[in-house]
């Protein structure tokens, strides 16, 4: 498909998905959504003290899964090598989009809300199968796969540790090998998905010589969060939130056979880098879509309010803030769906747009925060309210710019890129 298919198949081909989708998620997805509005709009009711989902909501999110899987959505960014539906990266990030334009932020059974919970809708690499996937033993295939593709079992992605986040190569948990297993020992941080994940890809030095020089020697490893000595107890609360689905995870002695290892023995580095490459895209696109959101509610909400004996969208200052938000979202646009394109070139131009996957993330996370900003002002206390998505959104945007690297290293990159010659815009 991303072979073969035009820009224009490509878009029709996005359009022809998000017809359906918008379809699943009225008729499926909206109802339970309505069946749960109390607890869902009260984290006093939504979270256990221990910080875990109530187990209504855990199962109406695992139900959610299986539906759009059933529905032939919730994999559908995967790649068709794994079973997925290996949609192009264009159509993903304009299915992100849509999907975020239309049902906005604080939606829990439909998309981030909350500090961040994944989708349960489509997966990611963070929480289901992914590009990731694609160098795995037939153990993984045959044992671990088909749960994730059902949306019965969900993954997470251990990389980031107390003492080594920007800096990866810093990472202290340990694989040592003995006879056809591995040994693992280490903590895990902020790992969204860990309380609930059925395995984790877990990332550990396996030749602290390599890592040392940063030309390697780090592994991944896909780990059974039932296996002896894995543990996620603790959730950490986020911004705003009395809990959030990011935890730690702790392993103590945990023995993972040798086929559980993804890709190559030391490789490891370039496996979390396909996953997050993908995670920054994918950030882009729903952000993208949730700044366009929150435009779309302004622009209404400025005909119908008046102050001084005029409607909002008569004062200048208010125009003004329109025309600011406007500007962001049309760059971003611009830059997210030409690196979705460039993305969808590599097998054709062999090169991969590093810098500009970085440029997409940053420009649209950081947009997307004044945006939302702007639409809270715009608003006035409405905009403060609970009751209105802004404020969740505003929080969402913020918090984004942590997460698959922060503002500052996306700058880093870019810069990287620039000094090594990457002058191409
Ligand atoms: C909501 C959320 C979800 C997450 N999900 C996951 C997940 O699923 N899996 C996972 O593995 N990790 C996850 N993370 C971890 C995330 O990737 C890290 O928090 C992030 O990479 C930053 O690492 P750190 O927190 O250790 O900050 P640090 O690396 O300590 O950075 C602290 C500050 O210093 C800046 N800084 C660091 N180095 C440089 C430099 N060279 N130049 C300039 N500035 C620099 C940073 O930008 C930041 O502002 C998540 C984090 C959050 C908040």
């Amino acid at each position: 498909m991303t072979e073969t298919a035009t820009r224009e198949e490509i878009h029709s081909l996005a359009k022809a998905t998000l017809d359906g989708l918008f379809q699943f998620i009225d008729t499926e997805v909206v109802p339970l959504e309505e069946k749960f509005r109390d607890v869902l709009g009260d984290e006093r009711k939504l979270f256990r003290d221990d910080g875990l989902l109530i187990d209504e909501v855990a199962e109406a999110r695992l139900s959610v899964r299986k539906m759009s899987s059933q529905a032939g959505f919730y994999a559908m960014f995967a790649p068709e090598e794994i079973g997925g539906g290996g949609l192009p990266a264009l159509a993903n990030v304009l299915i992100l989009e849509a999907l975020y334009r239309k049902y906005g932020p604080g939606r829990l059974l439909i998309g981030w809300s909350n500090a961040f919970l994944g989708s349960p809708l489509v997966a990611s690499f963070i929480d289901g199968p992914s590009h990731m996937f694609m160098s795995i033993t037939d153990e993984v295939r045959n044992d671990v796969l088909p749960g994730l593709l059902a949306g019965e079992k969900t993954v997470c992605f251990g990389l980031t540790e107390p003492n080594a986040g920007s800096d990866v190569w810093g990472l202290q948990t340990k694989a040592v090998r003995d006879g056809d297993e591995w040994v693992i020992n280490g903590t895990k941080q902020w790992i969204t998905n860990a309380p609930y994940a059925d395995h984790a890809a877990i990332f550990a030095v396996t030749n602290p010589e390599l890592a040392a020089q940063h030309k390697g020697g780090i592994s991944a490893f896909l780990v059974d969060a039932s296996s002896p000595g894995y543990s996620s107890e603790t959730v950490l609360p986020i911004m705003g939130h009395v809990s959030s689905d990011c935890g730690m995870i702790t392993l103590d002695d945990v023995r993972v056979s040798n086929d559980r290892l993804m890709g190559e023995e030391d490789q490891g580095f370039m496996i979390g880098m396909m996953g997050i490459s993908e995670g920054r895209l994918m950030i882009a696109g729903g952000c993208l879509g949730m700044s366009e959101w929150a435009l779309d509610r302004s622009l209404e909400y400025v005909k119908e309010r008046k102050t001084f004996g005029k409607t909002l969208s008569e004062h200048q200052a208010i125009q003004f803030m329109l025309a600011e938000s406007a500007m962001e979202i049309f760059t971003t646009k611009q830059a997210t769906l030409r690196t979705a394109e460039l993305v969808d070139d590599i097998p054709t131009t062999g090169r991969i747009p590093v810098k500009e996957i970085s440029i997409a993330k940053a420009v649209s996370v950081e947009s997307c925060e004044r945006v939302l900003d702007r639409a809270i002002q715009i608003h006035g206390g409405l905009g403060l309210s609970t009751e209105m998505a802004f404020q969740e959104g505003f929080r969402i945007a913020r918090t984004l710019r942590i997460p698959d690297g922060t503002s500052e290293i996306q700058r880093r990159t870019i810069a990287r890129q620039l000094l090594r010659g990457d002058v191409v815009f």
